[in-house]
């Protein structure tokens, strides 16, 4: 929509009059004491006001003459009653505007025809309002939203309004997934994308994860809520691209000896999807959110992970000709927890820890395992040591993974699952229902994927609740 500047204008000297005697009217009262703060934040409320008469009165405006009756989707005939008032919850708060009302059909049903036209839903908060209380429901506590909110609304919020518009677009992306879940099952939606498939990225990866959030289901009868406190695991998924920091942008992180050796690499294009569900759901959705990546159609498809059994055993069901590496910081952690396990001193840990890190940066893997196996007979750690370095042998070649230039770290994208799940879910005291911390964590997911736009352009195009 486009605005004519001379209106602007018009508008603007009206608001700037009515400001200056605001202005000199406190002035009156307190000489001197007014300034650019107290005005500037006066004129947001003002504007807020006027936003709010403005868009009641142009919405009441589009109502055109009202015909004495109209047709039914029944097939019955509406007769027109009286204009009747109704309230949105709008970006400038309650909004008051009145349309022509039609009732008296065999089917009982009234209709506002203005209403369905412009998708109106009278009580309810509109499509813009609804995206800033999620914006706001997928970063902070639903308690500390409002007061947070108030300050950029410059109205009152409930927190059961955050919450509820929150979780429905997290919903709105539930339903989505599981579209895409059923598509993806489909032979049809195979053949389609082989005739078609779309762009393909050539070096795509993978990573999962869980992170564990405090639920709290109904108690049934007779037992207490406590009975039924319980911690479940959110899996996430992130689908994503690597890329090359430049030199100007490395952080000290990225300058860490051993990764030195080799171009310092960050994920972009990150793609998350997250449930609290069994491996067995979760690979549903890995396949189908990788079908719309092409993902099993990518020349080069990598799985980045922490070596978690229920992680691999998708990848390999799923993806089976995917490169899997378990990530290299998990790994040399687990030679760590072998020397604090068996040598009392720091030297004696560094000696033994030097040598054999560094067979494993060179891929080594046997190497390793021999020097565990060498300690397993004392030390419970070297000996679970040994069973997971064999069962990874070949997720471990690092010296080949770093020649051709794959990230082997996967700090980027677990600090983001954090972020995605610990940073919002597990707030000191939280407790959630399994469906609301599912729908926060995808709405903020969405988010975090950069594809909050579209989320909300879905629910503004959503067909009314009628
Ligand atoms: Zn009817």
């Amino acid at each position: 929509m486009n605005y004519n500047t001379e209106m602007i204008n018009e508008i603007a000297v009206g608001l700037a009059e009515m400001m200056k005697q605001a202005v000199l009217s406190s002035e009156r009262a307190e000489p001197g004491q007014v300034r650019i703060a107290e005005i500037e934040m006066a004129m947001r409320e003002g504007l807020r006001q006027i936003g709010q008469q403005a868009l009641g009165k142009l919405l009441s405006a589009l109502q055109s003459t009202p015909e004495r009756e109209m047709a039914c989707a029944c097939g019955g005939t509406l007769q027109y009653q009286r204009m009747r008032t109704a309230t949105l919850i709008s970006v400038f708060g309650r909004v008051h505007y009145e349309r022509a009302y039609y009732a008296g059909c065999q089917c009982q049903q009234g209709q506002a025809p203005l209403d369905r036209q412009y998708g109106l839903e009278p009580g309810a908060v509109t499509a813009g309002l609804s995206a800033l209380l999620a914006l706001a429901g997928i970063e902070y506590s639903y308690d500390k939203s409002p007061a947070w909110l108030g300050h950029y609304l410059l109205f009152e919020v409930a927190e059961n309004t955050v919450r509820s518009e929150t979780e429905q677009l997290g919903a709105l992306q539930a339903q989505q997934e599981a579209d895409w879940i059923k598509a993806s099952q489909q032979e049809s939606d195979l053949q389609a994308r082989q005739r078609a498939p779309g762009p393909i990225v050539p070096r795509l990866y993978g990573s999962m994860d869980a992170a564990k959030v405090r639920t709290e289901p109904r108690p049934k009868k007779g037992e207490t809520k406590e009975a039924h406190e319980d911690w479940r695991d959110m899996k996430v998924l992130c689908w994503y691209e690597v890329e090359t920091v430049p030199p100007a942008q490395r952080t000290a992180r990225h300058r860490e000896k051993l990764l030195r050796e080799q171009p310092a690499l960050r994920a972009k294009n990150m793609r998350y999807f997250c449930d609290i569900c069994e491996a067995e759901e979760f690979g549903k959705l890995l396949w189908a959110t990788g079908c719309r990546l092409n993902a099993d159609l990518s020349p080069e498809l990598v799985f980045l992970g922490d070596g978690a059994i229920w992680i691999w055993n998708l990848v390999r069901r799923y993806y089976p000709n995917a490169f899997q590496i378990v990530d290299w910081f998990h790994a040399e952690e687990h030679l760590e927890e072998v020397a604090t396990a068996t040598f009392p001193t720091p030297e004696q840990r560094t000696a033994w820890l030097e040598p054999v890190t560094q067979a494993l940066w060179e891929g080594q893997v046997e190497e390793v395992i021999q020097a565990c196996q060498a300690l397993a007979a004392t030390c419970l750690k070297a000996q679970q040591a040994v069973g997971y370095f064999s069962n990874n042998i070949e997720r471990m070649r690092y010296d080949r993974f770093r020649a051709a230039g794959y990230m082997i770290g996967s700090g980027t994208i677990e600090s983001a699952c954090k972020q995605l799940v610990t940073h919002r879910l597990d707030l000191p005291g939280a407790q959630w229902e399994v469906e609301g911390a599912v729908h926060t964590a995808k709405a903020r997911a969405v988010w975090l994927s950069g594809q909050w736009q579209p989320l909300c352009q879905r629910r503004a195009a959503l067909p009314l609740a009628i």
